[in-house]
């Protein structure tokens, strides 16, 4: 049987693993993780598939949160060195897009212990001596304390205080009041011992040095240790993690618990030195491990808006529905209302995971001279792309219907861990607003696209100007409605330019996205592979630049016949990136393992739910009595219906059945060898 939907949508796209010219699938998946997918990504992809990272059958909040702990574990068995690992924000981040979207809880534990905790203290003072073999072999867990109850963002501000005490020759933590508990870090003893490093204001003889951190244990495997106090927070939305209020009375630590370096230490004559004589800039210092954490927030949010969109094209493929004429049934997929929004998520998915790359490159690369401007990059990109996570994630959601609400398809926990994504590693509205501040005064005020006028929307790089021209046009309105409020009054002036300020930042993001995935297409051979992602790059621009199109006609950048024509070229281009997105979803490089763990991503996801003490299997009960009435994995294949109803069942269903059958069995075929010796992160001998 052959109709223009099936012709559209079963090409077929297989990996091969020639080496001497890699396939468009090869191609695209460097694309997506950089050109060293295997030795980055393949101790990840292959631990997530091995069975304590499979999918738990539910559980209470208890016992998930000591699944993850039992995870981290196994992980840091698997390890040869956790030191490597909190060494490496490459690493990091690959932990983070792979194990992100499997277990959100032992993502967030994982990144405090190896990032916050073990690569600060390896950050700091070389010379001290410190026995962290504790931590390497996780008989302490690692913690990060810095966020009070009354300092989120503004964390500079802290109250928690570290006297020095120079009779003791250490240092004195105290909480002062209830606002300056610290709010949110993982200390209880659920998981095993805590040892955590602090953030609290230095005072030596009476000066207020600024903020330090300060390595403290917290907690045996029962209790909290004298002079701490620890309380369990409220039940947080998402994934169990045992957030709490953390409190210090006196709590006594020795010199060497002072995290020194540059930005300040304590000398043998009991004086405090530093070479960095700004406090602000101290603290910065002090707590630079924020940095690889917001990277590591956006690799989790690139990762799990990937994992959501291929279990939503998936499920699109084989989800039926009744067609125009009654006797056909047709994927749901066929709807544009449907393969629209999933076609528009996969250029945005596409988007996030390059400039996620670019973000990771660029702050590993930065000379001093460029690392502020890196910095920002980062803080920028973790905003825009866990914001553009939240969308994909719902908007797949939902096209899966309540399948998608049902917590054993895998979306229910990506739909609420966004959210603390978007939350950790600094909040994403002022992450933006702080980089929006030093925008305003750094963006110059030449107009990059001045001296063009309307050029053609074909061209590829005239969008890519067009990027340029809204970024421009908001800093200038900013600009002016700053200089415009009144004088001596500078929150009256902030709030003044703010908002379009923020605009200015958002577009700054889909800019370095759209120079991302034009650097992307620039390294690609002519072929497949960069036809399909030159056509996910004109997706993502015509959508931004329609949003856009009221501001780039007044400017005289667009005329009004192309502002007419937008809405035609959006959906022109939509339909071109629907017709390959379920072969797109191959380049995601997810194992066939994991996504079999999720019923609505396979076909017979229906199976699930059947029940074996049905009235459908009557004839068949007395063959299999004894049987329990209870959900079951899905199986492949079925051994219940006879041959003939099978054939006649096939048509449109069967194809696509068979498409998405057989690129489900290829990929796992032509998976990689699960082993390579020359992977970043390395197996313990
Ligand atoms: C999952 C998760 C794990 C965490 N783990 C840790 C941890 O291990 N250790 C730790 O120390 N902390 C941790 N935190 C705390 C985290 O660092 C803070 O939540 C974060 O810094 C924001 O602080 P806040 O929640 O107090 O928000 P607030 O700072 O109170 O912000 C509230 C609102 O005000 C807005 N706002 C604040 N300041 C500004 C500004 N200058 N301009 C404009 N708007 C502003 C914010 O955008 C937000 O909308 C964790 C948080 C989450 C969600």
């Amino acid at each position: 049987m052959s109709s223009p939907f099936l012709d559209r949508y079963c090409v077929v796209t297989v990996t091969t693993n020639d080496a001497a010219s890699p396939s468009t699938n090869d191609l695209l998946t460097a694309v997506l993780y950089g050109p060293n997918f295997r030795q980055e990504h393949g101790f990840w992809r292959r631990l997530l598939t091995t069975e304590p990272f499979r999918r738990p059958g539910g559980g209470t909040p208890d016992e998930r949160l000591a699944l993850s702990y039992h995870r981290l574990r196994i992980l840091n068995n698997a390890l040869d060195s956790g030191a490597r690992l909190a060494a490496d924000p490459r690493a990091l981040a690959a932990l983070h897009e792979w194990l992100g979207p499997v277990d959100p809880a032992l993502t967030t534990v994982a990144g405090i212990h190896y990032n916050l905790f073990l690569g600060s203290l390896l950050d700091h003072d070389a010379d001290t001596r410190r026995d962290v073999s504790d931590f390497l072999a996780l008989r302490r867990v690692g913690t990060f304390l810095c966020t009070e109850v009354a300092h989120g963002n503004d964390a500079a501000a802290i109250e928690t205080t570290a006297t020095y005490d120079r009779e003791r020759d250490g240092f004195v933590l105290h909480t002062p009041h209830a606002g300056a508990q610290k709010f949110m870090p993982n200390t209880s003893p659920a998981g095993g011992p805590k040892s955590g490093v602090v953030a609290a204001r230095l005072l030596v003889d009476g000066a207020d040095h600024g903020v330090f951190l300060f390595l403290a244990p917290l907690t045996d495997a029962h209790r909290a240790l004298p002079g701490v106090r620890v309380r369990r927070l409220p039940a947080r939305m998402g994934s169990p993690v045992d957030h709490c209020l953390t409190s210090f009375d006196r709590c006594f630590v020795p010199r060497e618990a002072l995290l020194a370096g540059q930005q300040g230490r304590i000398g043998d004559d009991g004086r405090f030195h530093s070479e960095v004589p700004n406090r602000r800039r101290r603290f910065l210092t002090s707590i630079g491990r924020v940095t690889p954490g917001k990277l590591s927030m956006s690799a989790c949010a690139v990762g799990s808006a990937r994992v959501t969109l291929a279990i939503a094209v998936r499920y699109a493929g084989h989800r039926m529905i009744s067609g125009s004429r009654a006797t056909r049934r047709i994927p749901v997929y066929a709807h544009r209302t449907h393969h629209g929004p999933l076609a528009g998520a996969m250029a945005t998915v596409y988007a996030m995971s390059l400039l996620h790359r670019r973000a990771l490159d660029g702050w590993e690369s930065a000379s001093e001279t460029g690392r502020d401007e890196a910095e920002r990059l980062v803080a920028v990109a973790k905003g825009w792309i866990t914001w553009q996570a939240r969308d994909v994630i719902v908007e797949c959601r939902e096209r899966c219907g309540a399948q998608g609400l049902l917590e054993n398809n895998g979306m229910t926990e990506l739909v609420t861990g966004i959210e603390g994504a978007i939350t950790a590693e600094g909040d994403n509205l002022a992450v933006h607003a702080k980089a929006a501040a030093e925008m305003v005064f750094s963006a110059t005020d030449r107009d990059p696209a001045e001296a063009d006028g309307p050029g053609d929307l074909d061209d590829p790089a005239f969008l890519g100007r067009l990027f340029a021209a809204v970024e421009h046009l908001w800093f200038a309105r900013a600009r002016t409605r700053m200089s415009a409020a009144p004088p001596g009054d500078p929150l009256g002036r902030w709030n003044a330019a703010s908002s379009a300020a923020l605009r200015g930042v958002e577009a700054y993001a889909y800019r370095q996205a759209d120079e991302a995935y034009a650097a992307a297409v620039a390294t690609l051979p002519q072929g497949a592979a960069r036809e399909r992602l030159t056509e996910l790059r004109r997706l993502f621009a015509l959508r931004w630049i329609a949003r856009n199109s009221g501001d780039l006609l007044a400017s005289g950048r667009l005329t009004a016949d192309q502002v007419t024509f937008l809405p035609d070229a959006v959906e022109d281009a939509t339909v071109v990136v629907a017709d390959h997105t379920p072969a797109l979803v191959a380049t995601f490089a997810l194992p066939e393992r994991l996504m079999s763990d999720w019923p609505i991503a396979g076909p017979r996801y229906a199976d699930v739910y059947d029940d074996p003490e049905g009235a459908w299997h009557r004839s068949r009960r007395a063959g299999i009595r004894g049987r329990a009435a209870e959900f079951r994995r899905p199986v492949c294949g079925s051994r219940r219906r006879p041959l003939r109803e099978k054939v006649a069942a096939l048509g449109t269903r069967g194809v696509l059945l068979a498409y998405w059958g057989t690129t489900s069995v290829l990929s796992r075929w032509f998976e990689k060898p699960q082993v390579s010796v020359d992977e970043s992160v390395r197996r313990k001998a």
